[in-house]
């Protein structure tokens, strides 16, 4: 049985405050307790050394095309290791395009390798036994943090330090680490995966902006959008709604490009025809804003600029959310 470890930054890396160096895949896994008595062979390649929140949408991609490479060459599963602060993002961003049966595994860690209780060595064993399970097989992208399994379309970062931060609101983990067992409860709807491979320009180019619409928004900030972005991701009020008066600056954007329409609360879908008042989610969808359905903005985000870096037109867009929202 083996595995490919494939090992970015974050805070798993970071050996203390005084060293700037940090540590390599080899020695995270050097430092986990147990990892030898599963009987998984490790193939440790170190990536991007950086934090996550410093990760590009290309870079991750190449993660991807490394780790397809891995399983090409025989890799039953693969562990990534990451900073924290982005994973819920790289997660989705490598589901949408991961077409192998192996599962891809992503975890980190919330403690420094050098503090009391560091979490990272048990996520690394409980990824690595994750990535190596028949259990997982099938499962897409996965986000193993505290023993739990996590879908890469439902997980968040939710606490910004508890090392139980990982959490899918509305879902729940699809399974658990248990004694060591790999326990599946669930399974995520899985779809066809987008094409990996992406013109590195049009991909650049494929700009998506995020406004979170909040008290009294006048809509200032979305001022010159349409030069700078091919795309919008509203993260609206509650059900999907923003005040009377953005209403029409939203949907003059969306004639020029496509506008996704989620909710700002952290769980639930929005909705698409239970309110009628300007700004609801029946005026924003009858202006041409397009229904993001479960997707939470940050998720909506990586979808719609992936689309558009693989030349979605308005309906292919639309028609993706609904199958994927
Ligand atoms: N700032 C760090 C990162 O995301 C946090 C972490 O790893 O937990 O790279």
């Amino acid at each position: 049985m083996s595995v490919a470890l494939l090992a970015l930054g974050g805070t798993i890396s970071v050996p203390d405050r005084a060293r700037g160096a940090r540590l390599s895949g080899t020695e995270i896994t050097a430092a986990v307790p147990g990892l030898a008595g599963t009987g998984v062979v490790l193939d440790v390649r170190d990536v991007h050394a950086v934090p996550s929140g410093s990760l590009t949408f290309a870079q991750v991609l190449d993660v991807v095309a490394l780790a397809s490479r891995a399983v090409a060459e025989g890799a039953e599963g693969v562990v990534v290791t990451q900073g924290t602060d982005t994973l819920e993002e790289t997660a989705f961003l490598a589901d949408l395009v991961w077409p192998h049966e192996a599962p891809l595994v992503l975890t980190g860690a919330m403690r420094q390798p050098a503090m009391a209780g560091a979490d990272g060595p048990a996520n690394v064993l409980a990824a690595v036994r994750v990535a190596a399970s028949r259990a997982a097989r099938g499962a897409g992208a996965l986000v193993v943090f505290n023993d739990e399994v996590h879908a890469a379309r439902w997980v968040r970062k939710t606490h910004s330090t508890s090392t139980a931060t990982f959490a899918s609101p509305g879902a729940g983990p699809l399974g658990h680490v248990v004694e060591g067992r790999v326990r599946m409860l669930l399974a995520a709807p899985r779809h066809e995966p987008l094409p990996a491979a992406f013109d590195r320009e049009r991909l650049e180019a494929a700009r998506v902006a995020l406004h979170v619409v909040t008290l009294d928004d006048d809509g200032e900030q979305l001022e010159g959008l349409g030069t700078a972005y091919r795309g919008l991701v509203v993260a609206g009020f509650g059900v999907g709604h923003v005040p009377g008066g953005l209403a029409p600056r939203l949907g003059e954007l969306a004639g020029r490009m496509p506008v996704v329409l989620t909710s700002r609360t952290g769980s639930g879908s929005v909705l698409r025809e239970t309110y009628c008042a300007p700004g609801s989610e029946t005026d924003l969808r009858q202006r041409g804003l397009i229904d993001g359905g479960f997707l939470d903005p940050y998720k909506a985000r990586v979808l719609l600029r992936l689309l558009l870096a693989g030349g979605a037109g308005r309906e292919e867009i639309a028609e993706a959310f609904a199958r994927r929202g």
